[in-house]
């Protein structure tokens, strides 16, 4: 008999808010297709968890992201993000369909309700990974064991996390680590209703009023060319910005430019700052100091300037150049543009 005889499949929860889901729902969903076909014996399923109201219209956006079946489920008491009610709902859909694996994605809600489900369930949870794979050895014996990475150690080192002795196995995932799998319009799924039993409908915290965050300027995560700044180019940011525009992209910056007070915390990229995978990131007058690199190492072309032939930001370039940023920079966007 198998270790874990029941639990199948690989679980994602699809985080929306006022019915718009939030990318890493689909980044997780690509990821698992990922996983589960480098396990074909085992015969696992992607399956999208959706919670709110009035969001079943929505399981077919899952499906034709990659979810082979979409439990949702629609209540008025899940209109709003709700710890209570969420968790509620969470835990008894994994008390009822045992996942193999939870995947949840590392946003503030996923951080606030992973925790919550997994402590309910004694279930093992790896906090804000970035990296999964299948331990191939153990398929033979029937099992689909995790191995989840994560930074630890301040981002100097990376731990690799097991959950060997429970289920599900539960991670939460930075948004950003994985792509996402093109749009398949065509693609057919199950879409299976599920209806929460709430012990106690009274709501012990009720939110009275939600403000929303103003992002000042440009959401570097959603942008197709990044021009980073670091301490090198903290004398010339204002070129910096310039040629970022030109290029139809935007500015973003180490952490040592906004502890020096040059940058917004919006746009910081690395471990304590965002995630962004570009199709092209100039890291210009960037050490290459593993924070940084956390948060843009997976861009598709890296192209490096910095007068120190050592720096560590030339190992992850695809293309680098030795020298200033004031007289390299305009050269560059130059040959991009004619380009
Ligand atoms: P520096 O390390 O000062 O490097 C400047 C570089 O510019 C050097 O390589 C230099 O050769 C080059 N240079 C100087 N002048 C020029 C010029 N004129 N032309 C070309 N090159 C030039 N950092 C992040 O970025 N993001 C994070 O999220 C983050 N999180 C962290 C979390 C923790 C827990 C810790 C401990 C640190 C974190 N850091 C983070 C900080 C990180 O360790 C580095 O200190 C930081 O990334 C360094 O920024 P920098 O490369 O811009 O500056």
């Amino acid at each position: 008999m198998a270790k874990f005889e029941g639990y199948k499949d690989i679980y994602v929860f699809v985080e929306q808010r006022n019915g718009e889901i939030a990318n890493v729902g689909y980044e997780l969903i690509s990821e698992a297709r990922k996983l589960v076909a480098s396990i074909p014996q085992m015969g696992f399923q992607v399956v999208g968890v959706l919670l709110g109201h009035n969001v079943t219209d929505k399981a077919n956006d899952v499906i034709a992201h990659g979810a082979d079946k979409v439990i949702v489920a629609d209540h008025e008491l899940l209109e709003g993000y709700s710890t209570q009610f969420y968790a509620d709902t969470l835990t008894q859909i994994i008390e009822t369909y045992k996942p193999d694996s939870f995947l949840t994605g590392a946003t503030v809600l996923g951080r606030d309700l992973a925790p919550r489900v997994a402590a309910r369930l004694n279930a093992g949870l790896t906090a804000d990974a970035t990296k999964i794979e299948i331990d191939q050895e153990k398929v033979a014996d029937g099992e689909a064991l995790l191995l989840v990475t994560r930074p630890t150690f301040g981002g100097n080192l990376f731990g690799t996390i097991v959950c060997p002795d429970t289920r599900p196995q539960m991670a939460t995932i930075r948004p950003n680590v994985f792509s996402m799998d093109p749009v398949d319009t065509t693609r057919t799924g199950e879409v299976v209703a599920f209806t929460p039993d709430f012990k106690d409908t009274d709501a012990k915290v009720v939110v009275k009023e939600v403000i929303a965050k103003v992002v000042e300027g440009i959401d570097i995560t959603k942008c197709d060319i990044l021009v980073g700044a670091g301490r090198g180019a903290e004398d010339c940011l204002d070129m910096v910005e310039a040629v970022a525009e030109e290029l139809g992209g935007a500015m973003c910056a180490s952490r040592a430019v906004v502890d020096d007070g040059f940058a917004s915390k919006d746009i910081q990229v690395g471990q304590t700052g965002k995630t962004v995978r570009p199709s092209l990131y100039i890291a210009c007058g960037i050490s290459g100091a593993c924070q940084h690199v956390a948060g843009m190492e997976k861009s598709d072309m890296i192209i490096a300037i910095n007068r120190d032939p050592q720096a560590e930001i030339f190992s992850i370039a695809n293309m680098g150049f030795i020298g200033d940023v004031k007289e390299i920079l305009p050269l560059l966007k130059e040959e991009i543009i004619a380009a």
